[in-house]
């Protein structure tokens, strides 16, 4: 791919920085966050590797990192936070308390934030981790960006189908301050426009007219 603005090169220098179980835990509030969120399994992981030609993810799910938010430095102004993703069934109920008080406070609170990418696998789009990050985000005056991964799992016609249902939905629940595209990691489609958002987020933009 032949993106003219620094992006990529940036996502391709991410290195892991710290893991919060607290928002108090977290970097200094300055500069510029964008936070990838997802149910378990929904494909997050996969994901931000693909965005980053690294192995970030992996990082957050090994013992004593899978806490809060783990961070990852993209340069000295610029982060990226990978937000628990858990399946309702899986969480003991005490840990999930504590994550949901943390997660809206972290949304709530940061100014850093810039805006969330959340991931949806495609073929089982919106539950209620998706609903009750959407409330959230909203709520906080922050834009979204939805990633409906494994679009390859499913032909061009019924992925193209799920993405047309699932922004109508949106629209009308949510508003205009959320973006959705499909998404794949194997095939890497839609990385340009991933891309795209996360630039316009951390302010690479001007850089990249240049
Ligand atoms: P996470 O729990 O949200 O971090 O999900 P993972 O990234 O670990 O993915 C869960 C499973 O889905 C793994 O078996 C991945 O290989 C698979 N997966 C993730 N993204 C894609 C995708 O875009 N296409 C396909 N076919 N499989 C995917």
């Amino acid at each position: 791919m032949q993106l003219k603005n620094p992006i990529l090169g940036l996502c391709q220098q991410a290195k892991f920085m710290l893991s919060a179980a607290k928002v108090d835990q977290c970097p200094d509030d300055a500069g510029f966050e964008v936070a990838f969120a997802g149910r378990s399994n929904a494909g997050k992981s996969s994901a931000l590797n693909t965005l980053t030609h690294a192995n970030l993810a992996r990082t957050s799910k090994t013992p004593g990192r899978t806490q809060l938010l783990n961070f990852f430095l993209l340069d000295d102004d610029r982060r990226l936070v990978d937000l628990p993703g858990y399946g309702y069934a899986k969480v003991p109920i005490p840990l999930k308390q504590h994550w949901q008080r943390h997660l809206e406070a972290y949304l709530g609170s940061r100014e850093s934030l810039k805006g969330v990418v959340l991931l949806m696998d495609v073929r089982h789009p919106m539950t209620e981790f998706d609903t009750m990050m959407l409330d959230w985000t909203v709520a906080s005056g922050m834009p979204m960006h939805i990633l409906l991964t494994k679009a390859d799992k499913l032909t061009h016609g019924a992925a193209k189908n799920t993405l047309l249902k699932v922004q109508s939905q949106i629209r009308k629940s949510w508003g205009e301050g959320v973006t959705i595209q499909l998404f794949s990691a194997p095939k890497r489609q839609g990385l340009e426009e991933a891309y795209r958002t996360l630039a316009n987020w951390l302010e690479l933009e001007d850089k990249a007219q240049q």
